[in-house]
């Protein structure tokens, strides 16, 4: 039997992360994100009902995944090891849609051990709800798509001279 690609561990970016458990080769598949495919207006009434009961403990825990323009995937499942794949501004996997499922592969080498990251990309506008802690090398401080991290550096800017100028 293969050996199992990845071990769910505690992680030092947040909760429990997916971690690499042998070493895993660009463009090879690590693990499917699992869970029950809902239509767009069950998703939305599941993400609020999630997001309330995470701001009551503390955490980030929305577990919707959008799948196509039609459906999305509900993972708030124990069997989904997914769940726990932590953000970073620097990633080494890709989500995508093969065939109605989404797939994680790796975008580069990743060596055994190593935490499996993917960039969730949140939109813009409520970037101060999701901070980012992920500590590596270009953090952004906040869970942004890529293509907005520019925006998002213009924004944090305006915002600090803001502040400084009020302390004048
Ligand atoms: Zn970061």
């Amino acid at each position: 039997m293969e050996q199992k690609k990845y071990a769910v561990k505690k992680s030092a970016i947040h909760g429990n992360g997916v971690f690499a458990a042998r070493p895993i080769k660009k463009g090879e598949f690590i693990l499917e994100y699992l869970g029950e495919k809902i239509s767009k207006e069950e998703s939305n009434k599941r993400g609020l009902e999630q997001e309330e009961a995470a701001q009551k403990n503390g955490g980030g825990a929305v577990y919707i995944f959008e799948l196509d323009d039609e459906f999305d995937i509900d993972g708030n499942f124990e069997y989904n090891d997914a769940r726990f794949i932590n953000h970073a501004c620097q990633t080494n996997c890709e989500a995508e849609n093969i065939g109605g499922k989404i797939v994680f592969t790796a975008t580069r080498d990743i060596a055994e051990g190593e935490e499996i990251l993917y960039n969730y990309g949140y939109a813009l506008e409520h970037f101060m709800r999701h901070p980012c802690k992920c500590g590596k090398p270009g953090c952004v401080g906040y869970i942004v798509a890529v293509e907005d991290r520019i925006k998002l550096k213009k924004i944090l800017a305006r915002m600090r001279k803001k502040k400084f100028a009020s302390h004048k």
